[in-house]
């Protein structure tokens, strides 16, 4: 939820929510369906800060060894911020992982599973995850690919990992569009009603096809160094 102090505004983010809120009406949307999660990764905290102070609450990072620099303190001052893990999770860092992020969009393999099922046994605290998938059958990239998805949402569901939808990153340099659709029907097939998917450069496209949480980092931030 979005509490902007008086007199605060920030150029870039009220940018990317007026493109998002206008992609959504095009779709026919409400925009409220849609979190915009501000990828702040290799960003120092005192980029950080000015969008905390502008209101928004939901950030991601892709490593786990980052964050762990950079978030306690950020959360120890807004206990309301929500941090999401957006990069590939090594099974041994299941643990730290569950320590600080509230979502993880990339769940992708039946032994990352495994281990972050007893991670959440063993904290008491489910989080919300993501399956990861390999949308474009890519050989280098991370993601599950597309015909082992039903088998690892049937594990999650038996070991008792929230799975609330399905995340991906669309080969680079080629019109993103049609993997977008392809992975709403993925997700519409299995029954699961989120869908992480949008960078900088196809958020609003990401929108028109229904993503209900899109990862902008340089859009928000500026390039990264
Ligand atoms: C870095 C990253 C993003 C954000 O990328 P931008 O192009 O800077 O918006 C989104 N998702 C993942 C998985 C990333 O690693």
């Amino acid at each position: 939820m979005d509490q902007p102090a008086p007199d605060s505004s920030h150029g870039a983010l009220d940018d990317v929510r007026t493109r998002i809120a206008n992609a959504a009406a095009l779709a026919k949307r409400d925009p409220s369906e849609i979190e915009l999660v501000a990828i702040s990764k290799t960003q120092p905290s005192e980029r950080v800060v000015p969008l905390i102070e502008a209101g928004h609450r939901v950030f991601g990072e892709n490593r786990v060894q980052e964050a762990q620099g950079k978030w306690p303190e950020l959360l120890e001052r807004h206990a309301d911020l929500s941090l999401h893990l957006v990069g590939q999770l090594q099974s041994n860092k299941a643990e730290d992982a569950l320590a600080l992020f509230d979502c993880i969009h990339s769940l992708d393999r039946p032994s990352l599973l495994k281990a972050l099922a007893k991670a959440m046994d063993k904290a008491g605290r489910q989080v919300p995850c993501f399956v990861q998938v390999n949308i474009g059958g890519e050989d280098q990239k991370g993601g599950c690919a597309i015909a082992d998805v039903p088998a690892l949402l049937e594990q999650a569901r038996g070991a008792n990992v929230p799975l609330i939808g399905l995340m991906c990153v669309p080969p680079f340099g080629v019109e993103p569009a049609p993997f977008f659709a392809l992975l709403a029907k993925i997700a519409a097939d299995n029954g699961l009603e989120k869908l992480s998917m949008g960078m900088s450069g196809d958020y609003e496209t990401a929108v028109m096809l229904g993503a209900t949480h899109v990862r902008v980092g340089s859009a928000l931030f500026g390039e990264r160094r």
